[in-house]
């Protein structure tokens, strides 16, 4: 008998229906013998409309506050999900983030597991239930209750099948697998058969929504197959992500990213002097504020130079004031704030061995007439931040050049 963790994202319990189809579902494999726990998101959109009703009512909410009001998102999921469950005749139990103890350090909003306590899960299994877990939640030493960050039940379904050493964690969402690029995006993305931990997770950070990188960080240190499949169809095949070593053939990229959420802050003039990157990202890292790619230049006055970074969408007002303040500090000529940038990467293992793929990157986007801002690399991706309008144009075109469509 294997031990399947599932998870069903936001767009697979969006309405009752759905919540009943995916009760079908869960109903099928239960009856092949399999020991099945399941963790659900909320229905879609409901995290962004609490959020936002939360911003009618105070300006910027105390992050714990946020957590009590977001975690009953998935409060009524695992409930709703239950009881459908339970009118289809299966036994099913239904537990919260703190029910089953799945402990987490106390930074509201992008806490960490730090543990799970498997005991009332396996004592659920051996009775023959389906155990359903609030996804995205979780709860601190003291009692508060957490949230995982954006997109973290993925997290809470792989640290489950960490947790209880499943055979699978399988993510079901509203595509059938990883695709070399978002298909929203480039309606010819190919789907891949499989993708290594390693590309996961360079394509999570950098910005791919498919998974949440912590959940790709549990798979690749627990060793556990992580499979991204639709919930929207029969027979699903999906994505398998595993260690590279089981890859038979490489491909030389395997995806293309993108990341809206970025935002790009540059401090024009500022004395050329040891200390200025110090002085410039140290009240940034003191309000908690996360810098991404950063690229200091000669600037044509001597004496002077120029310091551009990158940070979250959410951050750039904070980050944009501390700069003003800096400015004068610094006695730097401008700042400049722009909100209205993407980032786009090329992602894969086969560029370790391969040079020149930066090179035909840039020459891409070159004849597309789009500026590169910034530039980052590691081996095995090149990032370019570009204005926000090229992004379709640049994802299709490389992706055109790359012939990702083709296998
Ligand atoms: P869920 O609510 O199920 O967690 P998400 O919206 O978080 O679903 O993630 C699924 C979405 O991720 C897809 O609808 C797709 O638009 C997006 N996506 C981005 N990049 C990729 C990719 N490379 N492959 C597949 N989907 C991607
Ligand atoms: N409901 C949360 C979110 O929208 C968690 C998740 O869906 O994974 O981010
Ligand atoms: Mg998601």
């Amino acid at each position: 008998m294997a031990l399947i963790v599932q998870k069903y994202g936001g767009t697979s319990v969006a309405s009752a229906e759905r919540i009943r189809a995916v009760a079908q579902k869960i109903k099928a494999f239960k009856e092949t013998g399999d020991q099945l726990v399941v963790s659900v998101s909320a229905m879609s959109g409901e995290t962004n409309r609490m959020t936002a009703l939360a911003q009618t009512i105070q300006d910027t909410p105390s992050l714990r506050e946020m957590d009590v009001l977001l975690t009953t998102g998935e409060q009524v999921t695992i409930a709703l999900l239950t009881m459908a469950l339970q009118q289809l005749g299966c036994d099913a139990i239904s537990y919260t983030g703190s029910q089953v103890r799945i402990m987490t350090d106390s930074e509201h909003g992008k806490a960490r597991i730090k543990s799970i306590d498997d005991h009332r899960i396996r004592q659920s299994l051996t009775q023959g239930k389906i155990v359903v877990v609030a996804g995205f939640q979780g709860v601190d030493e003291d009692g508060h209750i957490t949230t995982l960050g954006r997109g973290g039940s993925d997290t809470t379904a792989m640290a489950l099948a960490a947790a209880l050493k499943a055979d699978e964690c399988q993510i079901y969402t509203d595509v059938d697998g990883v695709f070399t690029t978002d298909p929203r995006i480039e309606p010819n993305a190919r789907k891949m058969n499989v993708v290594s931990y390693e590309e996961m997770l360079e394509m999570a950070s950098l910005g791919s929504k498919v998974l949440q990188i912590r959940s790709v960080e549990f798979a690749s240190k627990y060793k556990v197959p992580l499979r991204v499949l639709s919930s929207l169809i029969d027979n699903p095949v999906g994505t398998l992500i595993t260690s590279e070593e089981n890859i038979v053939e490489q491909a030389l990229i395997s995806g293309i990213v993108h990341n809206k959420d970025e935002a790009k802050l540059s401090l024009i003039g500022v004395p050329d002097e040891p200390g200025i990157a110090f002085k410039i990202l140290s009240p940034i890292s003191i309000a908690n504020i996360e810098v991404d790619m950063i690229v200091q230049s000669v600037s044509a006055r001597e004496g002077l130079t120029n310091f551009a970074f990158t940070v979250h969408r959410n951050d750039f007002k904070t980050a944009s004031k501390i700069l003003d303040c800096l400015c004068q500090e610094l006695s730097a000529m401008i700042v400049q704030s722009d909100n209205k940038v993407v980032k786009v990467s090329l992602v894969g293992i086969g560029m370790r061995s391969h040079a020149g793929i930066a090179t035909q990157m840039f020459e891409v986007l070159h004849n597309e007439g789009i500026n590169i801002q910034m530039i980052s690399t590691n081996e095995i991706k090149i990032s370019v931040v570009i204005d926000e309008k090229y992004l379709e144009l640049a994802v299709r075109s490389l992706h055109a050049v790359f012939e990702l469509d083709k296998e």
